[in-house]
């Protein structure tokens, strides 16, 4: 065990050589519920080397310790394993509320326990956020716009989506938890953020992920099919996770409590996306198309006006240097 934890020390010196010391009246306390998970272990590693301190709550349902494992014996990390379905009695001064399974087959493999995690999940959040009057973001999705009717999509559109539908246990959810933090916030006075973040990709996607990038990269490096789903006319607008964490942050210090998109407008079909990354792999797979699934959302690109006004975001990572 000593070598172990020797070892992994090494590792997150050599990781994260700059961890800024910040005065106690400037470092927050931070809970990142999913924070195990693909964004979660980057939003760790930002604030981590921000100088803050951090709580990692995560049932590691989709997540996985090896993702924050360079940050388990800094003093100003802990790691709780903790399902937000239970109730939770910490102290801290802000919630990035993040714990939710984000892929279509993670999130439809258990569809009541997502209903659970988004719903009970939040609320369970939200009164904690109360009780210690902390600022609580909760990461929504571009999925509460459904299978949208107005393009790109901002911020005022309803959406449209299939209430009894294969992903309505998570876009329903989210949508639901969006509702109880704009309730606590009426009712109570809690201080929320709500980020809709559109599609993302990046390093720690597990590899069984099921979403698109991760699938096609990894058909591509194997040389088997590249497997798209229905005509592939569908698009997507994929941002990179680095741009994605500085949203995060940037919307949480910010004074917008209303919801606001966090995405990349660079907007490409699927069947494109399957040449870009065929093409960057330099791979014999084939493309073949698979049956459509069903309620596959057709278009998606966010509006992100109200990001750049409001805190000067943007995403910077071009697609095919992030990819
Ligand atoms: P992910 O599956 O990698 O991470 C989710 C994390 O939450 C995992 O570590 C998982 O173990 C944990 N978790 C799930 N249920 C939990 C529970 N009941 N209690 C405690 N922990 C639980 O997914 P991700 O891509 O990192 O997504 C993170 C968040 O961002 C999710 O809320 C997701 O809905 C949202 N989001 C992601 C994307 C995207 O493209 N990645 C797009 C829109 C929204
Ligand atoms: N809760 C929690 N941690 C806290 C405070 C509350 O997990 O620090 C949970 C609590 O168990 C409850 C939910 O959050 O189920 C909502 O809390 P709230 O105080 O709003 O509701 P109440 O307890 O009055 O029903
Ligand atoms: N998709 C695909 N092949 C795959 C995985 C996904 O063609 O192997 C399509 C899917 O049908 C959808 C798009 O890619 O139109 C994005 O799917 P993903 O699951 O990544 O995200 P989401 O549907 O939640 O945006």
């Amino acid at each position: 065990l000593k070598k172990r934890l020797q070892a992994l020390e090494k590792k997150a010196k050599i990781q994260h050589p700059a961890v800024k010391f910040l005065p106690e009246g400037k470092r927050k306390r931070i809970l990142v519920t999913g924070g195990a998970g693909f964004v979660g272990s980057h939003l760790v590693d930002k604030l981590m080397i921000q100088g803050h301190e951090l709580i990692v709550v995560d049932n590691f349902f989709t997540g996985r310790k090896r993702n924050v494992e360079h940050w388990l014996t800094h003093e100003n990390f802990e790691l709780i394993h903790h399902d937000v379905v239970e109730p939770l009695y910490i102290e801290v001064d802000q919630i990035y509320h993040l714990a939710c399974p984000a892929s279509p087959p993670h999130y439809m493999f258990n569809p009541i326990k997502t209903i659970k995690t988004s719903s009970i999940g939040t609320l369970n959040m939200l009164g904690l956020a109360k009780r210690v009057d902390a600022r609580l973001l909760l990461a929504s999705t571009s999925e509460i716009y459904g299978d949208p009717e107005e393009h790109p999509q901002n911020e005022n559109y309803w959406g449209h989506v299939n209430p009894i539908g294969p992903r309505a246990c998570y876009d329903e959810g989210k949508r639901v938890a969006e509702t109880m933090c704009y309730a606590y916030k009426k009712q109570e006075g809690v201080d929320v953020r709500v980020a809709r973040i559109f599609n993302t990709y990046g390093p720690r996607m597990h590899m069984e992920d099921g979403r698109v990038v991760s699938n096609f990269i990894l058909q591509a490096l194997q040389n088997l099919d590249i497997t798209i789903y229905g005509g592939g006319k569908q698009t997507r607008s994929f941002q990179y996770v680095d741009d994605l964490v500085d949203g995060l942050i940037g919307l949480m210090n910010s004074e917008i409590t209303s919801p606001v998109n966090i995405g990349n407008p660079d907007e490409h079909t699927i069947e494109e996306f399957a040449t870009i990354i065929k093409d960057m792999v330099g791979t014999n797979s084939k493309i073949v198309h698979h049956p459509a699934t069903e309620d596959d959302p057709q278009r998606r690109k966010p509006d992100i006006e109200k990001a750049f006004k409001g805190f000067g975001w943007k995403p910077v990572m071009p697609l095919k240097e992030g990819m």
